[in-house]
């Protein structure tokens, strides 16, 4: 096999080996079938095993109960910015948006144009270095639903509470989901992107409770209604096949671990070992505050722009991959998803102390 580099990329995101390996022996046909999962028939019992096997995975990991359904939809979680207004706010209706990043803003601007939005909270002054608190959020009393961003992939903060409200609490958890327990009582609805934390684009997982769907408006397109893919198991029109085998052979790979407490520890041990390196030397600076830091995405700069870019240069040539920063940050970004692994991140960290003592 060829050889594979330490991939930090934020999105898609590295994959675990052994899924990898799985699906590639099995890609040409998938044992007792003679077919790709490629080519077979979403109509097919094959089909009916692997998407069900997926929905019960995740059920498990999550711990759900009957209350929710379990949603395998397409168009990003960016397309999810658009249903969920359009699917539980009436016309007229309010929400409440806490602002935490690019992502929440993307959200937000979406969610604008079905009802009256308010921007609960916002660190966006601060460029989004922390998470608000609990007490910094003004709700709306008339909102029908509050909604968050868990992880802000951009900035690297993650939301380390559940916030208090007294309405459906709706969070974007695409950057992770998988990544830690999460209480589901405290949510009616959770919805990710696979891409970065539980397989490859293509699908997005929506998690909601049965109570908010609802029989959409006649006016409303099929596709964007929940009530469609309640109805038809996420069967209205053809899924994302392939993007679905992969989400169940990664919730596998979570359950072989021991689940999200498992998972969590593995992804606080990775965390800590970088975010240890950042904070031995002033050399490095995180974006982030302490309290906000996210265990997925670790946001850090370097004393001047020229290091910064010769990092990228000098890492990307020693074979650690797609650690530039976005641009509305800048300097570094290294994303340690579930699937990367810990000796990735002990690379980067030798990497970090070489290139300090050379050029600091
Ligand atoms: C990547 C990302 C998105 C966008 O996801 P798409 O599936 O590309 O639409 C939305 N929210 C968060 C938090 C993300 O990290």
């Amino acid at each position: 096999m060829t050889e594979r580099i330490y991939n930090f990329s934020a999105g898609p995101g590295a994959l675990p080996l052994p899924v990898l390996e799985e699906a590639q022996r099995n890609l040409v046909s998938l044992p007792g079938v003679g077919m790709s999962v490629l080519e077979i028939s979403h109509r097919s019992k094959t089909f009916d095993k692997i998407i069900e096997g997926a929905e019960a995975k995740i059920r498990k990991l999550l711990n759900l109960s009957d209350d929710f359904h379990v949603l395998f939809l397409q168009g990003g979680a960016s397309l999810q910015f658009s249903m969920i207004p359009m699917n539980l706010l009436s016309k007229g209706g309010k929400a409440d948006y806490i602002n935490t990043g690019a992502w929440s803003k993307a959200a937000i601007k979406e969610a604008k144009k079905v009802g009256q939005i308010n921007v609960a909270a916002s660190t966006e002054s601060e460029n989004f270095v922390r998470i608000p608190k609990q007490e910094e959020l003004k709700l709306d009393a008339e909102a029908t639903y509050v909604h968050t961003t868990s992880n802000n992939t951009i900035f690297g903060t993650e939301w380390h509470y559940d916030p208090e409200v007294t309405v459906p609490l709706v969070c974007d958890a695409s950057s992770d989901i998988l990544s830690r327990p999460i209480d589901m009582s405290r949510y009616a609805m959770i919805y990710a992107g696979a891409q970065k934390n539980m397989g490859p684009a293509g699908v997005t997982m929506v998690i909601m409770r049965k109570d908010l769907v609802k029989e959409p408006p006649a006016d409303m397109p099929t596709m964007l209604a929940y009530k469609t893919h309640v109805d038809t198991k996420s069967m209205y029109n053809t899924p994302p096949v392939f993007s679905i085998y992969i989400v169940d052979l990664v919730c596998q790979w979570i359950l072989d671990l021991g689940g999200l407490e498992a998972m969590q520890k593995l992804n606080q041990e990775k965390a800590k070992v970088l975010y240890d390196a950042i904070d031995a030397t002033e050399f490095y600076r995180g974006h982030a505050h302490t309290d906000s830091r996210s265990l997925m995405n670790v946001t850090f700069r370097l004393p001047s722009e020229e290091l910064e870019n010769l990092f990228v240069k000098q890492s990307t040539a020693a074979g650690l991959d797609g650690l530039k920063g976005h641009r509305s940050v800048g300097g570094l970004r290294a994303s340690i998803y579930n699937a990367f692994p810990k000796a990735g991140v002990e690379a980067l960290v030798e990497f970090m102390k070489e290139f300090e003592r050379k050029n600091g």
